[in-house]
């Protein structure tokens, strides 16, 4: 079988037109839908109120309010809470921040009422008529917040308990027993292993489930059996898409395992679907396991397909086949899809060219209809599963179906209850099959958190079902009637992540790497585009010169990869002089003009891509995830200021009195010198750069002497992109050229990032000199740290931690050095990061699997490697990732430090190196303390599901940029401007609206138009 292979995000309206133009059904057969619904929605509403309706609970806390949102971070917090004094203090803050009064108890649904109650207020306390607010001041007051927090842990497991059928299989398997008229897929809580073991667990949990669920199945065949259902996330600490080769070797294996032991049980194995750049990899995954002659003769095995992809009917296809080319049936539950929310804010992020969703919901309705008709048509070599909760979509099934034949329903534990019963009493030939969450409440938050915001959602069926102020007639529109024509397809409100930023700018373009043809093809151009001989010369005027010369090494693996010529005191006179000279004919254009020239630059920055990547990849050491996030960041800093130059840099004309004409107008101060790092060789590089262009400045550039070779070819891009070569310099060289231009009394403006050593001498440079005091604008290093308190989800911390502190091994500006974590979850929380950094590829970046490349040269190895070595004859280093160190190259395998105080790490350590300090839940003051005597204030993180706690350590340190409840790194221009405080720098923030003004000058002209013999303006002026 070839792989599955289908365009991933293609345009709405290609497949809008497609689906529209399926044959209608007959007038009949759309009147019995109708009937059949309307008795459905009906029964579901005379349901409504009855006992323990989760729909109810979803919308009397509608998520569009306040305390929807704060229910859900109350119910995830404080299920793995360890410590009182958290638990209590997130109570209190989420109990505050919601406008409870107007939930009055007014269902009498079971879940409504325990929940409102309480959250958590038992119902023996609380009488009718009174609100949870004013109870929950007088309670607190006479019982105390440790009975309002029992109360509340209550109520959370009564929410848990409500979708969990059992904490345990036994349990699970007890409860289902008294169901018979329903067949059950069992889950094991969890997904997402972050760690060998987490997988290890999981695997076990699986086994030991399929076993007992064996046991229990008695004589039925298939499909009428039980069956589980797996998440590959938790089976692999690394599947994603870039670790293809290695997930397709260690996971396949587990999952044929799982499903032999499903086998010979007979029992219906499903593979759940997850977020759609994983599609792909577990259809390779169950292509590999499907090839299995060990499974031949078993119809068991199955898939789930999410209708809301667009790649929803190639999928099946892709299935069908498969089943027929082993000559076996298989079982698919169809599904409409779980991560919405998540798919589309990350293709946003990552700026891809469409998304892999629809997105209005009738798409996903009409979608899944048309996944129907095929799934159907397929019968038997598939037997189609129908996962659902929408009443029309079951009337459309089976009107569709001409019966109940040859497949099943399907819904989840806890949900869609009424709907399923109101068939079964009208159908009960119909087969219905309940996926059975099972697990300790510890792993529950995933899977709630998605029931919760999933069903909570305005457009979902369940929250207009059951809402009687919803007319039948509108939850019965169908969605051909909703979306009309094709060119509607789309969301409105929702702008193709290249149009996030619009009218403005265009977003830059970025690259899935779940999509395997894009992913192939892009490494292959990257292989192809490295310049065979690079060169990296002073340009002074557009020449290259002359000067000492040197071969340019890759700290992938030492070889030489191009020349620099490297400048040296006459050269940086020299470019100085043709900079002055260059100036004036450059700072006459108008702002409008130069900002025309960074926008072309941003086009051949992104027609160039490929070099670019190459040269990265090759001269800075990058991954080539970090290398397109940096192509992306230069191409968004020309955009962003080109569109801020338009914006802050035009003449303003200024309010006064009559007679005279005041304009506000910027221009550039002369000379700027540009001196950049080499951890962002083009990103930083160019910002500088272009922003002190387009303020009207010339510019010379000093690239870090690491990474001429990407500044040089940037160089030449903005040259082809029109900035004349008299404005724009180049001067490659080490730190000796960048104070020979620094020293000179023809600078008129300084942007520097380094370190806050350098910047310092640079600052006493300019302050030595006479004539004017120009501007400096430093962006330096911080000792970056992250809080972590109890309420933290620990995966999500791991998650963020691993990327902070070891993406682009380490070398960003914004990198996590300092891990605080509350002492009551340390010691779970660093297990975790600690399974998950064991589980890091550290190697060649050129390979797609590696996660962590080498550091920049010997010097950076040797003076980590030597920190590394002190703190491990310390006994500090609790953990570092064993050495796979190819040949020649400069690499440092990740490492944790355990510290005793945050004041003990008092330099920035720059590379892969997390130090980490444990605090008490009473210390937090006495750590922020400590965190702010480094005088350092770059970035900081906090993760903490109470808002008082996040808004405390904001108030308290004056870091540049806070990242609550995400990772710290990868600051987007425009969006997150970056730059910090203190020792960290002077700002404004790069990429950000006060940048540009600080590169130019302000004049003021003032002109008396009542001079020459009167105000002709003002006696013109009419009564
Ligand atoms: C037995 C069972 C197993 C499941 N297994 C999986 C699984 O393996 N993987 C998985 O992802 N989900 C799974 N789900 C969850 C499932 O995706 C949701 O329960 C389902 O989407 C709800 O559909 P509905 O027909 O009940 O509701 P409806 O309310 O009719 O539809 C909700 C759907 O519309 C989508 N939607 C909402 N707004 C928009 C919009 N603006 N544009 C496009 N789409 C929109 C939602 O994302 C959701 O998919 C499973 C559900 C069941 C019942």
């Amino acid at each position: 079988m070839t792989p599955f292979s289908a365009s991933y995000s293609p345009p709405d309206t290609e497949i809008a037109a497609r689906l529209l133009g399926a044959a209608p059904l007959s007038a009949e057969a759309d009147a019995r839908i109708d009937a059949r619904a309307t008795r459905l929605v009906e029964a579901i509403r005379a349901e409504s109120g009855g006992l323990g309706g989760i729909e109810d609970f979803l919308r009397e806390y509608s998520l569009s309010t306040k305390e929807g949102l704060a229910l859900m971070v109350l119910a995830e917090a404080l299920l793995r809470v360890p410590d009182s004094a958290t638990a209590d203090r997130l109570i209190e803050d989420k109990l505050s921040s919601g406008d409870w009064t107007h939930h009055e108890v007014k269902s009498r649904a079971l879940l409504v009422s325990a929940s409102a109650w309480a959250l958590g207020l038992s119902a023996r306390i609380i009488h009718p008529g009174e609100t949870p607010e004013n109870i929950l001041e007088s309670l607190g007051k006479r019982l105390g917040l440790p009975a309002v927090r029992t109360a509340t842990r209550q109520a959370m497991r009564l929410l848990g308990s409500h979708f969990v059928l059992g904490q345990t299989i036994e349990e699970a398997l007890s409860r289902a027993g008294g169901q018979r008229e329903f067949r059950y897929s069992y889950d094991m809580l969890g997904e997402g292993a972050r760690s060998g073991d987490d997988a290890v667990r999981y695997f076990k949990s699986y086994a030991d489930a399929i076993a007992a669920i064996g046991a229990a199945a008695g004589n039925a065949k298939l499909p009428d059996r039980p069956g589980i259902s797996v998440k590959l996330s938790a089976l692999h600490p690394r599947y994603e898409a870039i670790s293809r080769e290695r997930v397709l070797e260690e996971l396949t294996p587990q999952v044929l395992e799982l499903a032999r032991l499903a086998k010979a049980h007979d029992l219906n194995f499903t593979v759940d679907a997850e977020e759609a750049d994983r599609l792909e990899l577990s259809l390779d995954v169950i292509g590999a396991v499907l090839a299995d002659q060990s499974l031949a003769g078993w119809d068991g095995f199955g898939l789930a397909v999410q209708a809301y992809q667009k790649r929803a009917t190639a999928v099946i296809d892709w299935v069908h086949d498969l089943a027929e080319a082993h000559g076996r049936r298989l079982m698919v539950r169809l599904v409409k899809g779980a991560y919405w929310d998540t798919e589309v804010k990350r293709a946003q992020e990552r700026g891809l060219a469409g998304y892999p969703v629809f997105t209005r919901k009738a798409m996903t309705d009409l979608s899944y209809m048309a996944c129907v008709k095929q799934l159907l048509a397929a019968r038997p070599v598939l037997y189609p599963q129908f996962a659902t909760h929408n009443a029309l979509t079951v009337a459309s099934v089976i009107e569709q179906a001409g019966g109940l034949e040859g497949y099943e329903f399907q819904r989840l534990h806890g949900m869609g209850e009424q709907l399923y019963d109101a068939l079964l009493r009208e159908q009960p030939q119909a087969a219905c099959r309940v996926y059975a969450p099972v697990g300790g409440h510890r792993d529950l938050l995933a899977y709630l958190v998605r029931r919760l915001l999933e069903n909570g959602a305005n457009s979902s069926f369940v929250s207009v079902a059951a809402d009687p102020a919803v007319p039948v007639s509108t939850i019965l529109k169908r969605p051909q009637a909703w979306i009309v024509d094709a060119r509607d397809a789309r969301h409105r409100r929702i702008p193709l992540p290249r149009d996030l930023y619009s009218p403005e700018r265009i977003n830059s373009a970025g690259v899935e790497f779940g999509d395997r043809e894009t992913l192939t093809d892009l490494i292959s151009a990257v292989h192809l585009a490295m310049p065979r001989a690079a060169v990296a010369a002073p340009l002074v005027n557009g020449h290259a010169l002359e000067g000492l010369r040197r071969a340019v090494t890759s700290p992938i693996d030492g070889s030489t990869i191009g020349h620099v010529v490297e400048g040296d005191a006459a050269l940086a006179a020299a470019a100085m002089s043709a900079a002055a000279a260059g100036f004036p004919a450059w700072a006459a254009h108008s702002a409008v003009m130069r900002a025309v020239m960074l926008d072309r630059t941003a086009v051949l920055f992104e027609r160039n891509r490929d070099t670019l990547l190459a040269l990265l990849q090759q001269e800075g050491g990058k991954t080539l995830d970090d290398a397109v996030a940096e192509v992306r960041e230069a191409v968004d800093f020309c955009r962003y200021y080109a569109a801020q130059a338009r914006k802050t840099l035009a003449p303003e004309r200024m309010p006064g009195p009559t007679g005279e004409t005041n304009d506000l107008v910027h221009r550039g101060r002369g000379v700027f010198v540009c001196i950049s790092p080499w951890n962002f060789p083009l990103a930083i590089f160019t910002g500088q750069v272009v922003a002190a262009l387009v303020a009207g400045n010339a510019v010379i550039a000093k690239p870090a002497e690491q990474t001429p070779l990407v500044a040089a070819y940037a160089v030449r891009l903005m040259h082809e992109a029109g900035v004349p070569k008299t404005a724009l310099h180049l001067l490659p060289g080490d730190g000796k050229v960048g104070a020979a231009l620094i020293a000179d009394a023809r600078v008129a403006g300084v942007a520097f990032t380094g370190s806050t050593e350098v910047a310092r001498l640079i600052n006493r440079a300019l302050a030595n000199k006479d004539g004017p005091i120009v501007p400096l604008i430093a962006e330096t290093g911080g000792i970056n740290a992250m809080i972590v308190d109890a309420t933290a989800l620990p995966e999500q911390v791991t998650d963020d931690v691993i990327t902070s502190a070891f993406r682009s091994a380490g070398q960003r500006c914004s990198a996590l050095r300092l891990l605080c974590v509350q002492e009551d979850v340390a010691d779970r929380v660093l297990d975790m990061i600690e399974g998950a950094a064991r589980s890091l590829v550290v190697g060649d970046p050129r390979n797609i699997a590696t996660h962590v490349g080498p550091v920049i040269d010997t010097e950076a190895k040797d003076k980590l490697d030597k920190w590394i070595a002190n703190r491990a004859s310390e006994g500090r280093v609790r953990f570092q990732r064993e050495r796979i160190t190819p040949a020649g190259g400069t690499y440092v395998a990740p490492a944790i430090v355990m510290l005793d105080r945050a004041s003990d790490l008092k330099e920035e350590v720059f590379g892969p190196v997390l130090h980490v300090v444990r605090y008490r839940a009473g210390e937090l003051d006495a750590l922020l303390n400590d965190i702010a005597a480094s005088g350092y204030g770059l970035t900081l993180g906090v993760h903490s599901r109470i808002d008082d706690t996040a808004e405390h350590i904001v108030a308290r340190l004056s870091n540049g940029n806070v990242y609550v409840n995400r990772s710290m790194i990868g600051a987007v221009v425009g969006t997150q401007p970056f730059g910090g405080s203190g020792l960290s720098g002077t700002g404004p923030k790069a990429g950000g609206p006060n940048y540009l003004r600080r590169f130019a000058t302000e004049q003021v002209v003032t002109v008396n138009t009542s001079a020459a013999g009167g105000n002709a303006s003002l006696l013109a002026e009419g009564e």
